[in-house]
């Protein structure tokens, strides 16, 4: 990889991995019980940004995303200290998204004063649910009255863009709990909404209770079922569905993801946080250490693997990511049996010069990628 060759990076994520319980669902690179590497890693981050910005070219970034874990954790000073150092480092587009992620039980008015002093003009609420029920079963350790309190005391500190995050097909949920949360997600009035079908992933708590039977499987047309209400209820709440999981009000899009759902260059700062740099024809992407103490051990010099995509890997890969949004893409050339396939199957079907998903394609993207990968 020719670093003088690829595209400039305008999209920056920086991964903070710690996390007040490990929920029973979770697969992400996150960690209880260790708060008190903040300052040692804060420290660190700040310098695996300073080599970043010496070997790649940055653009002037137009999002910044703090995902998790828990960002919202950070104690209010490091996190003003974190972005200070990103500002000084990286140049902003006027209007630049900056997102944090916030779990409602870390939002309160010190780290909201300080997240809107920092610049963060988007909060993305991991709320999942305000089914007691739900919560119990994904081992949240919030409720829906603390959401609703965290969600309008961020109204309250100024934030006009926010996102929640809610998750469908957990055992024992059924229409009526699901459309109960739906609905009081709606009430909130957030500017997006992400609604994720929960996955059993190996080696999560969840997964062994359903080994063990502890939790029943939920069965796929129950799936369906929630999804469908998901997309009625909010279309009539005035969202539109412009990504395979994701509902917004009109221009309030996610720009950090679409930046990946367009394969634009995002450089991952953070333990084991990806990042993704094209020179337009091949693609590389690279990770990081995965634990927080070999991160900081790292020195500025996290980088544990990567690979690079041939020319025809990287466009498979831009075309499966570009059928996530209902927007879909103008399909390069070398692709015609596939998307005739997938149209033949009433998964894909054309807009013009573009293709788009249709509902049943953005409901079974996955077919979708194993056509196309
Ligand atoms: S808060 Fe989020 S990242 Fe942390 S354990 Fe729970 S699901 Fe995982």
């Amino acid at each position: 990889m020719d670093p003088s060759a690829l595209r400039p990076v305008k999209h920056l994520y920086i991964h903070v991995p710690f996390c007040r319980h490990k929920c029973g669902y979770c697969d992400f690179n996150a960690y209880a019980g260790m708060d008190r590497l903040m300052p040692d890693y804060v420290a660190a981050l700040k310098h695996e940004l300073a080599e970043a910005r010496f070997r790649f070219a940055f653009g002037s970034l137009a999002t910044v995303y703090l995902g998790g874990g828990t960002p919202s954790l950070l104690p209010a000073g490091l996190m003003r200290e974190l972005l200070a150092e990103v500002r000084r480092l990286f140049e902003l587009d006027p209007g630049a998204e900056v997102t944090l992620e916030a779990n409602p039980a870390s939002t309160d008015e010190e780290r909201l004063e300080a997240w809107q002093e920092a610049g963060v003009n988007r909060l993305s609420l991991g709320v999942q649910g305000f089914d007691r029920r739900a919560l119990a079963v994904l081992e949240r350790r919030t409720d829906g009255a603390q959401a609703v309190r965290a969600f309008r005391a961020a109204r309250a500190a100024g934030f006009a863009n926010i996102s929640l995050d809610l998750i469908y097909a957990v055992p024992f949920q059924d229409a009526a709990s699901w459309r109960h949360t739906l609905r009081r997600a709606v009430e909130l009035e957030p500017e997006h909404i992400s609604c994720y079908c929960l996955s059993f992933e190996e080696g999560t708590l969840l997964f062994r209770r359903r080994e063990r039977g502890v939790l029943p499987e939920v069965a796929g047309d129950i799936q369906w079922e929630l999804l469908d209400l998901a997309t009625e209820e909010l279309a009539t709440a005035g969202y539109e569905r412009y990504e395979v999981s994701s509902w917004a009000r009109p221009g309030r899009q996610s720009r950090h993801n679409t930046a990946y759902w367009e394969c634009r260059p995002v450089y991952g700062a953070g333990a084991g946080a990806h990042s993704y740099a094209t020179d337009g024809r091949r693609a590389w992407r690279w990770w990081n250490v995965a634990r927080p103490r070999e991160y900081i051990a790292a020195a500025g010099e996290p980088r544990a693997d990567g690979e690079e995509l041939d020319e025809r890997k990287a466009l498979a890969e831009a075309v499966m990511l570009g059928l996530r949004k209902t927007s879909g893409l103008a399909a390069p050339p070398g692709f015609e049996a596939e998307l005739a396939e997938l149209e033949a199957e009433g998964l894909v079907s054309r807009a013009g010069d573009r293709h788009v998903p249709t509902r049943r394609g953005l409901d079974l993207h996955n077919q979708i990628a194993l056509a196309v990968l």
